[in-house]
């Protein structure tokens, strides 16, 4: 049996890298396979760690996965037949960044704010990348600022960005150094042109996952992770529209908003939602301006589960 990294996954069959080694193998899974825990339409995904067995009499070596080992952490969408189920992305993840544009495309609040929830709960730091900074206005630029200083005051490093002009590439490359990485965004908010500006190397495969794969299969995103010369791993995810939030109860929520968490302390009510109570310290941040109304809204869409932005559709490239 071989150890090795899930780096693709395309639903049929995922390519796996063994441990230590350079080798990659174009790996099945067993008809029965099944993952205790979480329930997801794809058993195994890019960064699972999992034990295979090579294939005999095939022309090119194959294998076949036989266990996967628990994962750190995970992130998830909202599977795209609107069951119940979720699909996981990536998984084994040491930080993540949300990369965000202002207008082609744009990015709204509550896409920033589900994706960091599903992060904060499973604790993967979020740095936010505010791309395409060279092709802004005066006042899109404030607008930028404003929410780099909102989302800096809640904790997450925020980052401008421009794959064209170069800016701040050396800062991102160096926080990629050693590092699993998963990066997200909308598609067309600038991916595939910043791993390039980092690593020009990599320049043909990314060509290839948005050409090949991508064709006539809307309802598939397959993420990708590629080794980076300098230490570590970047995994890019297709167009994803909207992430999912998974296994949440109701009164768990407002943990994964840390500057609601950080006044719950002060609601009349120890289990106060932030919703009709009376006495509510998160309630009264909002109306006093200390906690963003745009936050406000995403939690409430978040806690009453306004299914329109449950769903997920995948762009096609
Ligand atoms: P992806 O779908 O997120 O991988 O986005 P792409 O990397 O394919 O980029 C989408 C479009 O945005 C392309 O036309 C890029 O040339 C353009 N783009 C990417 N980064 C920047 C940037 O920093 N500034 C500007 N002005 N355009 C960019
Ligand atoms: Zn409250």
């Amino acid at each position: 049996m071989k150890e090795g990294i899930v780096y693709k996954s395309t639903g049929s069959w995922y390519l796996v890298k063994e441990k230590e080694e350079e080798n990659f193998y174009k790996c099945r899974i067993k008809g029965k396979f099944r993952i205790k825990g979480i329930k997801s339409t794809n058993p195994v995904a890019v960064g699972d760690h999992v034990l295979f067995q090579l294939e005999a009499n095939k022309e090119e070596e194959t294998g076949v996965i036989q266990d996967i080992q628990p994962r750190e952490n995970y992130i998830v969408r909202k599977s795209v037949n609107l069951s119940k189920q979720t699909h996981i992305i990536a998984s084994n993840l040491d930080q993540a960044f949300l990369m965000v544009t202002l207008n082609n495309p744009p990015t709204f609040t509550s896409f920033i704010d589900r994706f960091l929830v599903t992060a904060q709960a499973y604790q993967i730091p979020t740095t936010i990348l505010f791309n395409k900074i060279d092709a802004y206005t005066e006042d899109e630029k404030d607008e930028i600022r404003y929410l780099a200083l909102l989302y800096r005051e809640i904790g997450y490093t925020c980052i401008g960005t421009s794959a064209v002009s170069g800016k701040n590439i050396e800062k991102v490359k160096e926080l990629l150094k050693d590092k699993k990485t998963l990066l997200a965004g909308h598609s067309g908010v600038g991916k595939s042109t910043l791993i390039n500006a980092i690593e020009p190397s990599l320049d043909l495969k990314t060509a290839q996952i948005s050409n090949q794969h991508l064709q006539g299969q809307h309802t598939t995103t397959f993420a990708e992770m590629f080794d980076l010369p300098e230490g570590g791993q970047i995994i890019d995810t297709p167009g994803i529209k909207g992430f999912g939030v998974v296994d949440m109860e109701k009164e768990e929520l407002d943990h994964y908003f840390p500057e609601f968490f950080a006044r719950k302390k002060d609601c009349k009510f120890h289990n106060c939602l932030h919703l009709e109570e009376p006495k509510c310290a998160v309630k009264d941040a909002v109306e006093e301006g200390d906690i963003a109304w745009s936050r406000y809204k995403s939690y409430l869409q978040l806690i009453q589960g306004e299914d329109e932005n449950y769903r997920v559709d995948i762009y096609k490239n």
